[in-house]
């Protein structure tokens, strides 16, 4: 064990001694954000080979968890205070869901409103009303697709997908990882591949978008009527340090905002980066912001990191890994103070937020 690894383990241990609404008090921020993707009782073929998710009393845990520990704080509070020059006060929550999957109608919405918590909902808004279908989802449906096959063709294609990375891909989870980080270009030649991919795999993504996995507009507009926020989330999942061009990465972000606001009825929308925000020339950000006042907060994926420009978030989708522990969130907390306290006392040697 490295004296890095030791001191980080012995800090995790000492923080278990605290209440969790005590790090908010060391470390102060505007409110603790949080951010999920989906949340579903059955596996979702689009996004199960991806990462792990919550159950629906997996993230009723999590809420009843935070209500006993946190008020959440809505959108239209947090821009309030904002613009009051008002601070809102320890142990604030955010609550939001990224990417505009079905599931944030269908198994959150109803949640949320029996417990009467506000939620922000960031949209990749060229997928709104299912008319196409996002790259990583494709992989994942993919993935699936060729686990169902017989060796002999999965061979065939992991050969020929391997040929096009490079290098030897042993399963269809290789080839996923090796494809999906090349798809946060837009003009990657792993698009090509993906196409090919889609083809030799037998997806049929017309099928797919026929089963709606994502928010239809008229939802978009329940929802922000039962008062809940909407904001951007790119149009189509790139990753906006990865865009070549300023032209196209203010594209992205405006047009998103733009269809947020418009299907929410808001005057002024938040957006959260696409992945995270790394690689972002945060004046061409600022210049972004100002050209485009209806446009802010900009959401991150950094933990409990502060910036300026950024209100960062911790992910939290992954449930419990062990049976009898209702709520991940204390680790999650734990781990993202923890990794805070350690970036500002390394100082200029610590690493940006994402
Ligand atoms: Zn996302």
């Amino acid at each position: 064990m490295t004296p890095g690894v030791l001191a980080r383990r012995v800090a995790s241990n000492a923080m278990r001694l605290l209440p969790v609404t005590a790090y908010g008090r060391v470390i102060r921020r505007e409110a603790i954000g949080l951010c999920y993707h989906v949340v579903s009782d059955g596996p979702v073929p689009h996004v199960s080979p991806l990462y792990p998710f919550k159950t629906a009393a997996q993230f009723r845990a999590d809420l009843l968890w935070l209500k006993a520990r946190f008020r959440f704080v809505s959108f239209p509070e947090l821009m309030e205070a904002r613009d009051a020059g008002r601070a809102l006060g320890p142990n604030r929550v955010f609550l939001s869901f990224d990417d505009g999957y079905a599931e944030c109608f269908s198994v959150v919405r109803p949640l949320l409103l029996e417990l009467g918590i506000p939620c922000t909902f960031f949209l990749t808004t060229d997928v709104i009303g299912n008319g196409q279908a996002l790259a990583f989802n494709q992989v994942a449906l993919c993935v699936q697709g060729m686990e169902a096959m017989d060796g002999a063709r999965v061979r065939a294609i992991l050969e020929e997908m391997g040929a096009a990375a490079g290098r030897p891909l042993a399963d269809p989870e290789a080839v996923s990882a090796w494809i999906r980080p090349a798809l946060r270009n837009p003009d990657s030649p792993a698009y090509a591949t993906l196409a090919r991919l889609v083809e030799v795999a037998g997806v049929d993504v017309g099928a797919f978008l026929r089963t709606q996995p994502y928010l239809a507009a008229e939802q978009v507009k329940q929802m922000a009527a039962e008062g809940f926020s909407f904001g951007g989330h790119s149009r189509l999942h790139w990753h906006l340090g990865s865009i070549a061009g300023p032209e196209r990465v203010e594209h992205e972000i405006v047009e998103s905002c733009r269809v947020a606001a418009a299907l929410s009825g808001a005057s002024r929308v938040p957006f959260a980066f696409p992945y995270d925000g790394f690689g972002l020339d945060r004046g061409l950000l600022a210049e972004v912001l100002r050209r485009n006042p209806f446009i802010g907060p900009v959401f991150g994926t950094g933990g409990v990191a502060q910036e300026e420009q950024v209100l960062h978030r911790m992910i939290v989708d992954h449930p419990p890994k062990r049976p009898g522990v209702p709520s991940t969130l204390p680790g999650v907390f734990r781990d993202a103070y923890l990794s805070e306290a350690l970036r500002l006392l390394g100082g200029a040697r610590a690493a940006p937020p994402g």
